[in-house]
């Protein structure tokens, strides 16, 4: 390792306040802070972490995003390796302790008198993520049922029902709700014992007491818990001593009236792997699921994820990410991400048109193929003609306008040439294709019926 330059210390600065800027003060302090640079290996920056929680932490949150920054303030940046700061080293190299000097209030509940009995469950759990709030959950259709129980198990003092199963497709905010309901928790009541893990923490904990003959203070300690929240139980899986022991401590706890939340991204009912009982203990309480988002609830997101960042995007950009990055909101905040960092680096103003240069590689994944073949079966069914139509060689305008729109959204639809297109239109000539296109552009500025067949076409073909 060659020892620290200046030059590399000054860009790792640079980098902290862009992470500060980003991801805002309090997780900056939570989690970025503490980081320290090791060095540079070769073309790898070396960054330390004080704990592997901390380690874990970082490498699923920010890592990407930190390896993304080095490599636009130095080229020379490929890769970012994570290591744990060797004990000895932790106190000497900080002056504040990390995961509990900064969060929001709940964070720093009761430091000093939990801090021995509650070092079995900080060891338990995961680390709540200061971002995860009910505060920065937009609520919409898909996810209102869901944000509702949410916030009723987060104000009951007793369980309003057990468990609480969330379920919904990845990055659709279950993680966000669990945290949500955590730091509500812990904020009304501290001296409730909030556990967060993932069911792969879970399992891991289990076995590694197993293993250490120790599965009577890994019982204890889980039942010690007022709340016990197990993401992703899809990954309980087939391995039956976890699942059983899950069982148990699941039960243990329903009987002494703490709550329990669990999240999956199916329903119980379809949660292959678990046996039978346990399956259907898990529906026992109320099933909440998130649906897909909806265009407005991506672009509320939006507006409230730009507002968060304090930048102002221009409206059409908010409108085109929320058109067109459809699967999930992690990669709808990673898009904007992208495009407010670029236009803070390259100095442009942030348009539809950069928009779509800095997303090129992820729009392209989102491009659902369309085929010629679906746009004449859908132009077809929009106009009330048959599929022959497509192909025929009648000129009457109410089978040839149609042909046109079809030969137009194959256009601009896929990435068929001009005599590909006239080939699939009973064997037309490129000139015939080239000309209806102009056609439909020129008609579709004047004809606002058109304009909106157009647009419900495209709508219904990129679904
Ligand atoms: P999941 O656990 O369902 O895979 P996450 O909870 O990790 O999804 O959410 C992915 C990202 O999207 C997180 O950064 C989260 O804050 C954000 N997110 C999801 N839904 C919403 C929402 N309705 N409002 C604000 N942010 C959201
Ligand atoms: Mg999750």
């Amino acid at each position: 390792m060659t020892s620290l330059g200046d030059e590399l210390r000054e860009q790792w600065g640079r980098i902290q306040r862009m992470l500060r800027a980003e991801f805002g003060e309090t997780a900056y302090r939570t989690w970025l802070r503490p980081l320290d640079l090791g060095g540079l290996e070769g073309d790898r920056v070396v960054i330390t972490v004080p704990t592997q929680f901390m380690r874990d932490w970082i490498v699923s949150h920010y890592a990407d995003r930190i390896r993304l920054l080095w490599a636009e303030v130095n080229p020379a940046v490929r890769s970012i390796a994570l290591s744990v700061r060797p004990p000895q080293l932790r106190n000497a190299a900080r002056t504040t302790a990390p995961l509990t000097d900064a969060g929001p209030a709940p964070a720093a509940e009761g430091a000093g008198e939990r801090a021995s009995e509650g070092a079995g469950l900080d060891e338990l759990g995961a680390p709540l993520d200061p971002r995860f709030t009910f505060e920065t959950f937009v609520v919409g259709k898909p996810n209102e049922f869901a944000v509702a129980a949410a916030e009723r198990v987060a104000m009951s003092s007793t369980p309003p029902f057990n468990p609480l199963f969330l379920y919904g497709g990845v990055g659709l905010g279950k993680t966000h709700l669990m945290h949500a309901i955590g730091w509500r928790i812990r904020q009304r009541d501290p001296s409730r014992r909030v556990v967060y893990l993932s069911a792969e923490k879970f399992m891991y904990q289990f076995v590694r007491a197993l293993r250490m003959h120790d599965t009577m203070s890994f019982k204890e300690l889980f039942r010690s818990v007022d709340v016990l929240m197990v993401d992703d139980v899809q990954f309980i899986g087939d391995k039956n001593s976890t699942q059983e022991e899950f069982f148990h401590t699941f039960n243990a706890l329903v009987d002494r009236g703490r709550q329990i939340v669990i999240s999956a991204d199916r329903s119980p009912a379809d949660l292959s792997g678990l046996e039978e009982r346990v399956r259907s203990r898990l529906g026992w309480g109320l099933v909440a699921d998130i649906h897909p988002t909806t265009y407005e609830l991506r672009l509320g997101i939006l507006e409230s994820k730009a507002e968060r960042l304090g930048v102002e995007v221009p409206r059409p950009v908010l409108e085109f990410l929320a058109e067109r990055i459809t699967s999930n909101v992690r990669e709808l905040e990673g898009a904007l991400n992208r495009i407010v960092h670029h236009a803070s680096f390259s100095g442009r103003p942030m348009s539809v048109e950069m928009a779509q240069e800095v997303l090129r590689d992820l729009l392209r994944a989102h491009e659902r193929r369309v085929t010629i073949d679906e746009i004449q079966k859908v132009v077809v069914e929009h106009y009330g003609l048959r599929l022959t139509d497509m192909t025929s060689a009648r000129r009457a305008r109410a089978v040839a306008r149609p042909r046109q729109v079809a030969m137009y959204l194959a256009k601009i639809l896929t990435t068929r040439s001009l005599p590909e297109i006239g080939r699939k239109f009973g064997g037309r000539d490129h000139t015939t294709v080239m000309h209806a296109i102009r056609q439909i552009e020129r008609l579709k500025d004047e004809d606002p019926q058109l304009a909106a067949d157009l647009e419900a076409l495209r709508r219904r073909l990129k679904g």
